[in-house]
């Protein structure tokens, strides 16, 4: 039997610190799984996008699919390989397939949509030699705990990792010096004491590893305790989120009062921000601005319903609904403000600069020269929307 694995190639953005090479952790569990349960496996290659130098007949494709507005990119590589290879049984699994199941055996003209996790593979470490020369990624990742116990309106984990599930000890899946959790909501794992613990001590190779969170961490879940835990267990760039009104800004504080405390640095800390959702333009520009006040960097989140299929935003672009999802209490000029508020002021923040000037960004300007610029903009000030050019 011969199996093809296939990436299709969705468009991550270049800068994309751990998604520039996009693991597809479940399809690589998946092909351990294979390899070790199914007896008369052959061959099993993992591709991405469409390719043209497969050389095998697969028995079996099997497609990953991720956030619901890439569905086109899972269409695309169904229907190529079905051209390909009309006769292989194809599966479609994934956050869309999981999410909107009707409209992906559908829109992809698949065998089979499979939702959810694929309860056998779970148990099983990629398989990263699919990947990468010796078995050897530069990152791994990981997960310590699935599912999350909270019902955020915006979020489809809830949906698909329906039992939250919670692991004892990772220490024998380690496979790399650098480990990215994505966990949803990693602070909620009942051992995560005992993890933690772990982590501190872990190496591979003789040397110790760093620690990530790709999801960021549970703010209204951390302690003193844990923040120290955190940061002696090497988890770099931690991030907590601020999905709800201004008004909650006392507790945002606090948080990060507690993860300085432990050693972090303010420029370090990161707060995830919705936009393009219930809280206006108006309304989330006073939160950048107190993360402003409080010197962390902002991840912003563009808000996209769970079954929005598609999204041609372009920031350089005037655009309208048909192009991307606006929520009704944002338009289209507020988003590209927003976002555009959000990069200068991280920018400030990560180099210290009280103000953005695009002339400096750009060294047209001796870097040293710190004077009034013409284009300054202070992130403490209330912005008026600038036309998008
Ligand atoms: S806390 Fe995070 S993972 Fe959990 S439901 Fe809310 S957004 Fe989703």
């Amino acid at each position: 039997m011969n199996i093809l694995l296939v990436v299709p190639d969705f468009p991550f953005a270049r800068k994309s610190k751990n998604h520039h090479e996009f693991i597809p952790i479940g399809l690589l569990k998946l092909a351990s799984y294979y390899r070790s349960e199914v007896s008369g496996i052959d061959q099993i290659k993992l591709v991405r996008g469409e390719v043209n130098n497969i050389d095998f007949t697969p028995d079996l494709i099997l497609v990953t699919s991720l956030f619901t507005y890439w569905s086109e990119y899972v269409a695309k590589s169904t229907h190529y390989y079905r051209g390909v290879f009309p006769n292989s049984e194809i599966i479609v699994g994934g956050i869309y397939a999981s999410l909107m199941p009707d409209h992906c055996k559908q829109n992809t003209n698949c065998d089979e949509v499979f939702t959810g996790l694929h309860p056998e593979a779970e148990k099983f470490p990629p398989e990263y030699d699919l990947m990468f020369e010796e078995n050897d990624p530069p990152m791994q990742i990981i997960h310590a705990s699935r599912g999350c116990f909270r019902r955020c309106a915006f979020c489809g984990t809830w949906k698909i990792e329906k039992k939250p599930s919670d692991k004892k000890s990772i220490l024998s899946e380690i496979r790399s010096n650098k480990l990215i959790f994505y966990d949803n909501n990693f602070l909620q794992n009942s051992n995560i004491e005992s993890i933690l613990d772990e982590l501190k001590e872990a190496t591979w190779k003789n040397r110790k590893i760093t620690c990530e969170s790709q999801s960021g961490f549970d703010g209204r879940l951390i302690t003193t305790h844990l923040a120290r835990s955190l940061k002696e267990a090497r988890f770099i760039n931690p991030r907590i989120a601020w999905d709800g009104e201004y008004s909650e800004h006392k507790d945002i504080e606090n948080q990060i009062r507690i993860l300085t405390e432990a050693g972090y640095k303010n420029e370090d800390i990161y707060v995830f921000m919705i936009y393009n959702w219930s809280q206006t333009f108006t309304d989330t520009e006073k939160k950048r601005q107190k993360c402003w006040e409080l010197k962390v960097q902002i991840a912003d989140c563009r808000y996209r319903p769970l079954n929005q299929t598609f999204d041609y935003y372009n920031a350089k672009l005037k655009q309208t609904n048909d192009d991307y999802y606006i929520h009704p209490n944002w338009t289209d000029g507020e988003i590209k403000q927003f976002r555009k508020n959000v990069r200068r002021q991280n920018i400030c923040v990560r180099h210290g600069f009280s103000y953005y000037s695009r002339d400096l960004e750009h060294k047209l300007i001796n870097n040293h020269i710190k004077q009034l610029t013409e284009d300054a903009w202070y992130p403490d000030e209330v912005t008026s929307l600038i036309d998008i050019r």
